[in-house]
């Protein structure tokens, strides 16, 4: 495994400005649940195969799993696996299922499954360049004859990891910085204006203007908000604003499949980024290959997120920081704060300080010391206004959101004999 994955921590915590400290008031939030004894279900399969389960107190991290699938989504896909069907039909029927169920979306919006957020950049980018045509499809990342460019602002690009995913369709990447590059920037070969909705703080042009800017050129307009559920309202906002097609994680904070994605947009770009992937030959995108199980579980899992009740789970959340700060209180020269980044991962975290005077501890030592232990608990580094984790840091920061029911207990129990072993 990584060492603290590291576009979460540098990406993630880029954009934690310190106006972006949103206190929560602990005593306004329900108590903590009185889950009854340690609650994590024994390994199963993992046992059978010795390999250690982890308590995630970091966040929806592809290199520990992303999330856990809502068990509606796994009966859907148990259901799934029993039966032959055409896959373009699931994929068609799936897409139009979606498109229903996401209300406001623009009516000549559709959307697909995908094989992830990272499928979503390539299919779409793809199509983009491809249009449906089937000669110019099976002779990708051979750009003869169709557009090549692609713009993305610089201050994106330097923190993006999904760059290989636009060049894997041949397409080179123009960086801009102002209004004024773009200007220059465009050419008869330009095909796309692509944006990363994490940076949107970090960019000089923002995401509104950024689709403006692709409107008076006319070229298409692409939004990666792969990780920025929750908010719901995000699923369609920036179809509305204006973007012809729009990435989401099916295994981030939808808690679908892990390989499941999303790609809304334009009717005919999402036909297009279809026919650039699997069951479709010969395609680059025959390697993204999302099986029926996975296309029928992420459509149940989106069904299931719909209708949650959002306020409630971020109180449900909230309630876990809450029970964990409490159990702390008694260490003097420990303190905990409460945030929810803006974007990205917009969920609470807390941030758990301490004075170095008092305890022998720094950030990487900590985290360590939690994640040597069993269970394994993982958290990271850095907190509010931080850009990068400073190995000798005094905080670690943890989110509570992929905890399973009663692990907050756990949590806390090993923080509190980590501060009693290492007090000074
Ligand atoms: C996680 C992530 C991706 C990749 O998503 P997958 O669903 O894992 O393929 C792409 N872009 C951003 C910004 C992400 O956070």
């Amino acid at each position: 495994m990584k060492e603290a994955g590291a576009w979460d921590r540098r990406n993630f915590l880029a954009i934690l400005g310190a106006t972006a400290v949103a206190a929560f008031p602990g005593k306004v939030l329900a108590r903590a649940r009185q889950a009854a004894g340690a609650a994590s279900a024994s390994g199963g399969v993992y046992d059978e195969l010795g390999v250690k389960t982890l308590i995630n107190a970091w966040g929806t991290i592809t290199d520990i799993g992303g999330s856990l699938i809502s068990p509606e989504a796994v009966a859907a896909m148990e259901s799934a696996s029993k039966n032959f069907v055409s896959i373009e039909e699931l994929l068609e029927v799936t897409g139009n299922r979606i498109t229903q169920m996401l209300k406001d979306l623009p009516p000549d919006h559709t959307a697909t499954i995908t094989s992830g957020a990272a499928g979503a950049i390539m299919s779409g980018v793809s199509g983009v360049l491809t249009g449906v045509d089937r000669k110019r499809i099976s002779q990708l990342p051979d750009l003869m004859g169709m557009k090549s460019e692609v713009i993305f602002q610089r201050d994106h690009y330097e923190s993006y990891d999904y760059n290989p995913q636009i060049r894997a369709s041949g397409t080179k990447i123009i960086l801009v910085e102002t209004p004024d590059d773009v200007h220059r920037a465009i050419n008869e070969k330009t095909a796309l204006f692509y944006f990363a909705n994490y940076a949107n703080p970090l960019g000089r042009i923002k995401v509104d203007e950024w689709v403006k800017l692709g409107k008076q050129y006319n070229i298409p307009c692409f939004n990666d908000c792969a990780a920025d559920t929750p908010p719901i309202s995000n699923l369609t906002s920036f179809n509305k604003m204006g973007y012809d097609l729009v990435a989401f994680s099916g295994g981030k904070a939808l808690r679908g499949p892990q390989c499941a994605g999303l790609l809304l947009g334009r009717k005919d770009l999402v036909q297009a980024a279809r026919f650039n992937a699997s069951p479709f030959e010969p395609t680059l995108g025959r390697g993204m290959k999302v099986g029926k199980e996975e296309i029928v579980g992420m459509w149940k899992a989106l069904d299931v997120y719909l209708s949650q009740d959002q306020d409630k789970l971020m109180q449900e959340w909230s309630a876990k920081l809450d029970y964990v700060a409490k159990q702390l209180k008694k260490f003097d020269g420990v303190s905990t704060a409460y945030y929810v980044p803006p974007i990205a991962n917009h969920v609470p975290a807390m941030q758990i300080a301490w004075d170095p005077r008092r305890f022998a501890l720094t950030s990487k030592t900590a985290l360590h010391f939690l994640r040597s232990g069993n269970p394994a608990i993982l958290m990271w580094g850095g907190g509010p206004g931080a850009s990068e984790t400073m190995e000798d840091d005094d905080y670690v920061t943890m989110s509570s959101f992929m905890l399973q029911p009663g692990e907050e207990r756990i949590v806390a129990s090993r923080l509190k004999e980590m501060f009693q072993a290492h007090r000074v």
